[in-house]
């Protein structure tokens, strides 16, 4: 593409050009916006030198030899980051960046034809090793992500190993883009946003609320068995607290600050709520004959985000976690982890989402980097490896991703056009006990410190419910719509029987609402049609007069005919089934 890019705009200046999650991109300077027309002259010009099957080729360069070479192309911009890893190393770069360039003591670059890349490689060797491709969009960039630098133009690709692999991808993000939780969000009538409020400060209407309670009480419905209690906490803290738990450090820049008229103390939002959960286990003296002790509260937390990153539902400013703490003994962690594991397959198979099963781990030749010692790290991943052995589930351990205070199990669901997204996790956490000094009196009557292990199931309640809406298409099952049944009265004249059909349904615990518009039942038909409403009921003479009520199931063509008690059957059928 940079070739075809270098035929097109000889001045061109090239920015880098990482692999990423979904294909890759390349950040160009030609001076202006690019338009649809450039990036169809540019696969039109990239299919011509594909065509003439050029190579790749490698060469290794010095530092100074490289940087004279991009000074002599007039490509100040890979200049500028070979100047960078020769004065401050590889850590002055982004992942990114590192992808184009090798290390301090040798550079590689690659030349295809007229064209001379920076790269660390490896490249395929000629341009007929290249699979089906397809540049998919472009957007404006700031060089290195800094506002106050040039703009650059990012063209965005994909490529694959076969036609219809590229083909698949490209279905699934036209899928995606027509399920756009944003657009359902809005016709669904489930949240908005106001610039009064704020960006990424979402706001949920009755039906959209509804939906959040349902999405709670499922949860709360899983763990209950497995001896969870509720806490409350509230949602400022004293900075003290996220000083003594490390977050202060980390995460100083992300915190909402708030201060007080009447004292000197500095509050925060609270951006996690481990934090005030070990206060509540530190209330009180605890002997081995009480753990494990488990918290759990569905709460907001709050964490400042560039505005420019914020997304619908995905990326929000305020966050509601579905939070859990175990403080347990390091004998009861493998226990915990089971109930843990049954619950996120009990809450993820009522959505037909597979999951994925992703288990952190030490990085085996970096073992001082890791808090808490080397047994309790063997104990923690041990029990991780074997809770996913023992459920039949391969999770493959990823050396070096786990967290520097423990290991970890990320779930990762796939939704209903193949996208996947990581959701639940348990994590085992040997830092906060520590820090927090928390501690149980053992069978000697020594001090101990507990294990704290952090789970979550939605991940946060906002992007799990942007990922439903699309997993869904906004067809939510009959047990997760906000509105089951519409009735749908034709005339004013049925209105009466339309109510008390609606208080009949009420009664039974099904949820309907009875458009009483003064629009045409076509209108009002379509407009049930929109909203996805599992039921519909349309009320004319026939019915009202005390016929059998005329139903449509959402997805069905031909339209039932059913008592009333039928239909109760047939709904409350379906909510229990989850389905
Ligand atoms: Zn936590």
């Amino acid at each position: 593409m940079a070739a075809a890019i270098q035929r097109l705009f000889p001045e061109a200046k090239f920015g880098v050009g990482p692999v990423i999650e979904n294909g890759f991109y390349y950040d160009i300077d030609i001076g202006r916006t690019i338009t649809e027309e450039d990036l169809k002259e540019i696969s039109k010009q990239m299919k011509k030198l594909v065509s003439g099957n050029p190579t790749f080729e490698r060469e290794e360069l010095s530092m100074d030899e490289a940087i004279k070479l991009f000074e002599d192309l007039g490509q100040t911009y890979k200049v500028e980051l070979l100047q960078d890893l020769k004065e401050k190393g590889t850590t002055s770069l982004s992942e990114e960046e590192q992808q184009d360039l090798g290390n301090v003591e040798s550079v590689s670059i690659y030349k295809t034809g007229a064209f001379t890349d920076l790269c660390r490689g490896p490249h395929v060797e000629k341009a007929s090793d290249i699979g089906p491709w397809k540049l998919t969009k472009f957007s404006g960039a700031y060089w290195r992500g800094d506002q106050n630098n040039p703009q650059m133009q990012r063209i965005y690709g994909v490529c694959f190993a076969t036609q219809e692999e590229l083909d698949d991808y490209l279905t699934m993000m036209d899928e995606a883009e027509k399920r756009d939780h944003r657009k359902l969000g809005a016709e669904l009538d489930l949240f908005t946003f106001s610039p009064i409020v704020g960006s990424g400060l979402p706001m949920f209407t009755p039906r959209g609320t509804m939906m959040r309670d349902l999405l709670k009480d499922f949860v709360w419905e899983l763990m209950k068995p497995y001896g969870y209690e509720r806490v409350t906490i509230p949602h400022i803290a004293k900075c003290d607290l996220y000083k003594t738990s490390g977050h202060w450090d980390k995460f100083e820049d992300d915190l909402f600050h708030v201060s007080s008229k009447k004292t000197d103390d500095q509050f925060v939002l609270k951006p996690m709520n481990c934090p005030h959960h070990t206060q509540i286990y530190a209330s009180k003296p605890r002997s081995y004959r009480d753990l494990p002790v488990r918290y759990s509260e569905v709460t907001m937390v709050y964490r400042d985000e560039n505005t420019g990153q914020l997304q619908g539902l995905s990326r929000v400013r305020s966050i509601t976690q579905d939070d859990a703490h175990v403080f347990c003994r390091k004998d009861q962690v493998a226990e915990e982890v089971m109930g843990m594991y049954r619950i996120i397959e009990g809450f993820y198979k009522a959505f037909d989402m597979p999951l994925e099963v992703h288990l952190s781990v030490r990085d085996p030749k970096a073992p001082e980097k890791y808090l808490g010692g080397d047994e309790v790290w063997k104990m923690a991943e041990g029990v991780l490896a074997d809770v996913m052995k023992e459920v039949g589930i391969d999770a493959k351990p990823e050396e070096g991703e786990a967290a520097f205070y423990g290991p970890k199990l990320d779930f990762v669901a796939k939704d209903a056009i193949g996208r996947q997204w990581q959701l639940a996790t348990i994590q085992v956490d040997f830092n906060l006990p520590e820090r927090f000094e928390l501690e149980y009196t053992n069978t000697e009557g020594e001090k101990e410190r507990p294990v704290m292990i952090h789970r979550a199931i939605l991940g946060s309640v906002e992007r799990f419910l942007s990922i439903l809406i699309e997993h869904y298409a906004g067809a939510f099952p009959a047990w997760l719509a906000p509105v089951q049944v519409q009735v749908v009265p034709v005339a004013d004249r049925h209105n009466a029987f339309s109510d008390t059909l609606r208080d009949d349904l009420l009664a039974q615990g099904i949820r309907a609402e009875v458009d009483d518009a003064t629009e045409s039942v076509g209108k009002k038909i379509r407009k049930a049609e929109l909203r996805k409403v599992p039921y519909m009921v349309v009320v004319g003479d026939k019915e009202s007069s005390g016929e059998p009520l005329t139903v449509r199931v959402r997805g069905e063509v031909d339209q039932q005919s059913l008592e009333k008690q039928a239909l109760i059957d047939l709904v409350q059928q379906a909510i229990a089934d989850r389905s």
